[in-house]
């Protein structure tokens, strides 16, 4: 019955939230990572984008003027996660808060010998539990080269990881996926990975990635979704657990190889 009346729901929202066919390919376009997507799963990204737009409440703070290209932005590099996983996986929270540029977090935080900090660095984006998504729209309209670093996956991976509570590089694993397998292939990765940042290796993978096991596995989704090829080549446990957890395989795709575009973009 519930899924029943669920799928009633999301057949009417989609009939009403319908996106203009011409917007959606021009933004599409954008996106490497939308290359090399089947014309099912494109049309699976369009139904999810449209309603992630629905569901969720964009804000904006410092006077930013937020308009419907922008929020497509976002909305299309949010929901290539969720490709086959589904809209449920954003549950639990509705708005994203949009900064015209890096922002001042207002909150402290304590660290583990208990002092009190006010955090005075510039972030990019940040992902609350059970809250609101923050992203400056300076890093998120840099986004669309396939570098690996990706305001949007990265942020959106952090929720996926929250699921399950604080973020800490362990996302609610599928039926069939073994919890000992993820936290052994991930232990080892990061270890690694960590090893590599100390002895300052330059590491095609973005060093932050060394923070925590949390930013770990944000940033190597990141990498997933811009870079497989370099996961694939630096760590297949992980990029094999990460295919399991996100169902999908961006190696196959073909836009990562493609020419540097200009943007051309319009907001
Ligand atoms: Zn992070």
């Amino acid at each position: 019955m519930w899924s029943a009346f669920r799928a009633w729901r999301r057949k009417r929202l989609l009939a009403r939230a319908k996106l203009d066919e011409r917007t959606w390919r021009r933004a599409l376009q954008r996106f490497p990572f939308a290359q090399g997507l089947s014309a099912e799963e494109r049309k699976r990204l369009q139904e999810l984008t449209a309603l992630f737009l629905h569901d969720k409440r964009f804000a904006t703070a410092h006077g930013l003027q937020l308009n419907d290209a922008m929020r497509l932005h976002v909305a299309i590099q949010a929901c290539i996660l969720i490709l086959n996983l589904g809209i449920e996986f954003y549950r639990g929270w509705r708005e994203i808060v949009v900064y015209p540029a890096g922002f001042v977090p207002r909150h402290q935080y304590t660290d583990e010998i208990g002092v009190v900090h006010q955090g005075d660095e510039a972030y990019a984006g940040e992902a609350w539990l059970h809250g609101p998504v923050i992203l400056s729209w300076a890093d998120v309209a840099e986004t669309e080269y396939p570098d690996g670093v990706n305001v949007v996956i990265h942020e959106f991976a952090h929720k996926l990881d929250m699921l399950n509570g604080s973020a800490n590089g362990y996302p609610p694993l599928h039926r069939g996926m073994s919890r000992q397998v993820w936290a052994e292939v991930f232990g080892a990765a990061y270890k690694d990975f960590c090893m590599r940042v100390d002895r300052d290796e330059d590491t095609v993978i973005d060093p932050y990635a060394s923070e925590s096991p949390a930013e770990f596995f944000a940033v190597l989704s990141e990498a997933f979704f811009e870079l497989p090829d370099v996961v694939h080549a630096e760590y297949p446990g992980v990029y094999a657990q990460l295919l399991e957890f996100y169902r999908q395989d961006p190696r196959t795709r073909t836009g990562f190889r493609s020419q540097r575009r200009e943007s051309g973009a319009e907001y």
